[in-house]
């Protein structure tokens, strides 16, 4: 075992957050420009959203092609991720399917969506409503839907492990990741960065890139910053379907949102269901909140997956746990330059960040060392798309 990395009195680039998008920027900029780094977590890496993460990797973005852009983008890159980054992390394929009806939003959103992957040669398919039942036999009550689009090459992959690939790839690159110690604020000097003040003392730098999830706020406000991120609770509760319906269904569900609820599922490595919420409306506290769904929640659950899939209304639950986004007014992410010159804001990821982590952190890394990024338009990401509007962008139509 090396030694445990020191914090440094001087590095050129301090990044905030041990979560996926701090260590994937803390890779992209040790390993792509010539910035000494340093990652400073005040936990351990993937203490936050990312170690609840579902981790679900689709391409389908309804009309919103930016995030299919950028998912794309990072998937090909989290399916390369060991020749890439020397590092191996899990990952397990699972199509996603959405449900459609014609003439509602939602339907519109998975038609939309069906043409922006055929457009980008990712592959998807076109199911007729009187498809459905063979295409889906765990499902019952597939009638009432006109048709559904499967995302054929989305996947899934594991939190933690990504983060930790990240986090020991950037060090491999040269990057010191310290994990244990808190950024307390940002120094500047004349309207720009020129250190952080941690609880183990100061390291000055020219730039700042505050990756801290729900806890980015705080930080920015110390900098006369304002983002606009709610921390929203959701519930996750994995399930052991038993031997009859592993056996009866050996794929044990496509990825999907649960009709009728506001559930998603997925199958689970080492044959499990996971299911969770995508509510994205009830605040919480992120150093303070209830780690286990509510019992209200679980009953809602029970009734809504043994109504579609009956051969789950036996399963055992095998865990349960919940976890925080990090909530923008429109789930829009925020990835700017904001405040002194040299702060750099890459957060509000609203239940949907994991799956475009290599992406942000790219991203990113071209923010901060060219001022600008081929990859995407990054100006859809601008935090001062809150100043006239303060709800942004508006919702998507759907984003589970
Ligand atoms: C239950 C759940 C399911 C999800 N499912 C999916 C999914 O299927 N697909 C998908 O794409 N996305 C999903 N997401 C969203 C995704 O996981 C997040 O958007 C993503 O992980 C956010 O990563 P992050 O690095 O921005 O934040 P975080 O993982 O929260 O990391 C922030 C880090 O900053 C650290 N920190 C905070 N303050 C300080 C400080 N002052 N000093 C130093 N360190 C600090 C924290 O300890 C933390 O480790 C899900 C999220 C949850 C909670």
């Amino acid at each position: 075992m090396g030694a445990i990395p020191e914090l440094p009195d001087r590095t050129d680039t301090v990044v905030v957050g041990g979560g996926l998008v701090g260590a994937a920027t803390a890779y992209f900029l040790a390993a792509d420009s010539d910035r000494e780094v340093t990652l400073v977590e005040r936990d351990n890496i993937a203490a936050g959203s990312t170690g609840d993460s579902s981790a679900i990797l689709r391409h389908h973005y309804g009309d919103d092609e930016i995030y299919t852009e950028m998912a794309h983008w990072s998937h090909q890159f989290f399916r390369e991720f060991e020749a890439e980054t020397g590092q191996a992390i899990a990952h397990a394929d699972s199509p996603m399917v959405r449900f459609g009806e014609e003439g509602t939003a939602a339907g519109d959103y998975a038609a939309a969506g069906y043409d922006a992957l055929r457009d980008r040669d990712i592959p998807a398919t076109w199911l007729d409503g009187d498809e459905l039942p063979d295409a889906y036999p765990m499902y019952d009550g597939l009638e009432e839907f006109d048709f559904a689009v499967s995302d054929d090459t989305a996947a899934y992959s594991d939190g933690a492990d990504a983060a930790n690939g990240f986090a020991r790839a950037a060090a491999d690159a040269g990057a010191v990741v310290v994990t244990g110690v808190a950024v307390e604020g940002i120094a500047t000097e004349d309207g720009r960065v020129v250190g952080v003040e941690t609880e183990d003392g100061r390291v000055d730098c020219d730039e700042v890139v505050v990756a801290a999830g729900p806890w980015t706020p705080e930080l920015a406000a110390d900098v006369g910053v304002d983002v606009p991120i709610t921390p929203t609770r959701e519930q996750v509760v994995i399930l052991d379907p038993g031997d009859d319906y592993v056996e009866a269904f050996p794929e044990l569900t496509p990825t999907a949102s649960v009709p009728g609820g506001e559930w998603y599922l997925r199958p689970d490595f080492g044959d499990n269901v996971l299911v969770a919420t995508h509510y994205l409306t009830e605040e919480t506290d992120p150093d303070d909140y209830d780690d286990t769904p509510d019992e209200e929640t679980l009953l809602e659950l029970t009734d809504v997956v043994t109504e579609r899939i009956p051969g789950l209304a036996d399963a055992g639950i095998q865990g349960q746990y919940c976890g925080v986004y990090s909530t923008t007014p429109d789930h829009d992410f925020v990835l700017d330059e904001a405040g002194p010159d040299g702060c750099f804001l890459a957060c509000g990821f609203s239940g949907h960040g994991f799956k475009h982590g290599p992406a942000v952190g790219r991203i990113v890394r071209d923010l901060v060392v060219d001022g600008d990024t081929d990859l995407v338009d990054a100006d859809y990401f601008a935090l001062d798309r809150f100043d006239e509007h303060p709800e942004g962008h508006g919702k998507p139509a759907d984003n589970v």
